[in-house]
Formats: structure tokens, C-alpha cells, sequence
């Protein structure tokens, strides 16, 4: 990737870690005019909470295969037994004239940490695993079988923190927010931002 370019956040999250409110108020800061959210190609079923477009572009997967076979993703993965690619063209594109977010699993956040060194990675650290599950089933979008997958991934998740620039804490939504809005858009540094993650909390969730 370019050097010229922009800056490149990835935001990571167990899920039901509330990555998609937070990040849907970030854009709608007065300030985040020059921030742009990446729309990721995905086969995963479409929930009747989400838009085509929106949320994501849903494709079966012989069309994400064909676009594997395009070189078309800058990365992609498979996440929960479905696909997830971000596209190349759109990302480079996007890039040249704003700050990008990508919301990725940790298997994107480090292939793109890889291919783009700046890359600033934050993950997004929920209280408790009972604070996961209640918003998992609060959502009401996943089957029992989905939520108990999702949270069994999440310990595997929260043990790669250390390879995150930045942690964020998302016990309540405003501070979490605060902290978003130091990191993408007033641009604090990995080495001047204040987590409020500490050792007790990630040791009692790795427990
Ligand atoms: P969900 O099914 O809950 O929308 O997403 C499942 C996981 O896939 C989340 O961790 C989400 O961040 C991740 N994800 C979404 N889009 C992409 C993508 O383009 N690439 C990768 N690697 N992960 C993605």
C-alpha cells in the first residue's frame, strides 16, 4: 500500500462486544467528516436488522470465491464458519482522500497490520463475559447455538490482546466513545493514550 495515504484504524471486538454502535456514533461526530467506514463483502446470512450495502455486501459463496480468485480482498477470512473479505480496490480508493475504519476480526486486524505497518489496531474489551451475553441475546438477531460459538471465541480473542496498539474499555457507551474519539479522531498516540483496561480485568477474563 502506498505510503501517501491516509490513516488506517481497524476496530476488533468479541462479538457482541458493541463495535457497530460505537462506530456508527464516531462517524456522526461533527469533527469525523474525513473518516469513512469500509462496507466488507461477507456469505453470511443477512439478519433482518441489517441493509445489503449497509451493513455489508451479501454474497453467496461461489461470488466470494471468484473474487479470491480475483486477488479482489485485501485480506479475508472465515469467521464462524462464513466468509468475510475487505475489498482492495475500494479501501485504496477510499484511502486517498479520507482516514479509514475497518472492522475486522483478528485474523484481518493483523494481515492488514502486516501489509500496512501504520496501520493503528484497537480492540475493543468488554467488563465481563456475562456483559457479552447479555448484549448477545439482547440483539436477538443469533440462534442458541450462534451465541454459545461466539462466546466460546471470545476468551481466544481477548488472549491476543497484547497485539493490539490500543485497548478500550467498553464497559459504558459514552466512555468508550471518548476514548474512540481520542484515538481516530484527535489522532492520540498508542504510547500517550490512557486504557482503561488493566492487568486485573484482562486476568479475570482470561482466567
Ligand atoms: P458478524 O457476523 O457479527 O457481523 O461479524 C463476525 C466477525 O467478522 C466480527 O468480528 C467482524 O468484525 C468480522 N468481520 C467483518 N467484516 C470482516 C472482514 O471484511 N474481514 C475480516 N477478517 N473480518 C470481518
Amino acid at each position: 500500500m502506498d505510503k501517501n495515504l491516509n490513516n488506517l484504524f481497524v476496530i476488533s471486538s468479541p462479538s457482541g462486544g458493541g463495535k457497530s454502535s460505537l462506530i456508527e456514533a464516531l462517524l456522526s461526530e461533527p469533527n469525523a467528516q474525513n473518516l469513512s467506514l469500509s462496507i466488507s463483502f461477507t456469505t453470511r446470512l443477512k439478519r433482518s436488522t441489517e441493509e445489503d450495502g449497509k451493513n455489508y455486501y451479501f454474497i453467496d459463496r461461489k461470488e466470494f470465491e471468484k473474487k479470491i480468485n480475483n486477488n479482489d480482498f485485501l485480506e479475508y477470512a472465515e469467521v464462524f464458519n462464513n466468509f468475510y473479505g475487505t475489498e482492495r480496490q475500494k479501501t485504496e480508493k477510499i484511502l486517498k482522500s479520507k482516514d479509514l475504519l475497518l472492522e475486522l476480526d483478528w485474523q484481518g486486524a493483523f494481515n492488514i497490520k502486516e501489509k500496512f505497518i501504520e496501520t493503528k489496531n484497537i480492540f475493543l474489551i468488554p467488563p465481563s463475559f456475562d456483559d457479552l451475553k447479555k448484549r448477545l441475546k439482547n440483539r436477538g438477531t443469533e440462534s442458541n447455538e450462534s451465541i454459545e460459538m461466539r462466546l466460546s471465541a471470545a476468551k481466544e480473542e481477548i488472549s491476543k490482546h497484547s497485539s493490539y496498539d490500543y485497548l478500550v474499555l467498553n464497559d459504558n457507551f459514552e466512555f468508550a466513545l471518548e476514548d474512540l474519539k481520542k484515538i481516530v479522531l484527535n489522532k492520540v498516540s498508542a504510547e500517550d493514550f490512557e486504557s482503561r483496561v488493566t492487568d486485573k480485568l484482562l486476568n479475570k477474563l482470561l482466567d
